[in-house]
């Protein structure tokens, strides 16, 4: 790894925090409303899976026990707004009866393996892919695994940095190679690209206005 290379990492992160600044995100109150919003998020915008947490909140259900509780097919409902919802509800209740089974019920255990076996374990269950996985390692357990998405992909392809062609784990190894493994950053950085990719690398780019045009000789 060449010292450009891991200079365009950090090239990147000190841009986009420049402009943007801190996007305190996860939105969660609790590590298992990370986990929640991390199953609802997949195929679909922040802004439905929102209304979903609002709704489970306003039905007290973002505990564990309460949401194992309640049947699937209630389940489905109140997050309907999150599209896949019937597939969704089974991915929650799945990852619920695995803490209550195989965690006698204790999350905070569960998250609080090393960060290997809680990946792998996280990988292991039905509907949840990596994207998924680290979301939950970073956001509700607190450890260093980075989370990349189709705007890390798009952003950094467009610029050159990483091939078209790339496999998760690939990307995700390409950050953690380059970057101190810290939670705060890892964080951080991951929302600044989800900002950007909002407002700017969208499938049409707008690069006039990003704060990362100019830093390659291809945008
Ligand atoms: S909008 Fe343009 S400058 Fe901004 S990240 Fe995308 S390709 Fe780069």
């Amino acid at each position: 790894m060449t010292t450009a290379d891991r200079d365009v990492v950090q090239v990147v992160y000190d841009r986009l925090f420049h402009r943007f600044g801190p996007q305190h995100w996860w939105p969660a109150e609790t590590p298992f409303e990370v986990v929640v919003g991390a199953i609802l998020t997949q195929n679909t915008a922040w802004r439905n899976v929102a209304k979903c947490i609002e709704v489970l909140r306003r039905e007290r259900l973002l505990n564990l026990d309460a949401l194992s509780a309640v049947p699937a097919s209630a389940l489905a409902e109140w997050i309907r707004s999150s599209g896949y919802y019937n597939q969704k509800a089974l991915r929650l209740k799945n990852f619920c009866e695995h803490i209550q089974s195989r965690w006698m019920g204790n999350l905070d255990d569960f998250l609080s393996q090393d960060m290997e076996s809680l990946r792998a374990e996280l990988l292991s269950l039905r509907g949840v892919g990596p994207e998924t996985a680290d979301s939950i390692v970073l956001y509700a357990a607190h450890q260093p695994s980075f989370v990349v998405d189709a705007y890390t992909h798009r952003i950094f392809s467009r610029h050159g940095w990483i091939p078209e062609q790339i496999a998760y784990d690939d990307l995700r190894e390409y950050f953690m190679d380059r970057l101190t493994p810290d939670v705060k950053l890892f964080q951080e950085y991951h929302a600044l690209l989800v900002r950007t990719g909002h407002l700017h690398c969208r499938r049409k780019a707008d690069c006039g206005t990003c704060p990362l045009h100019g830093v390659s000789d291809r945008h």
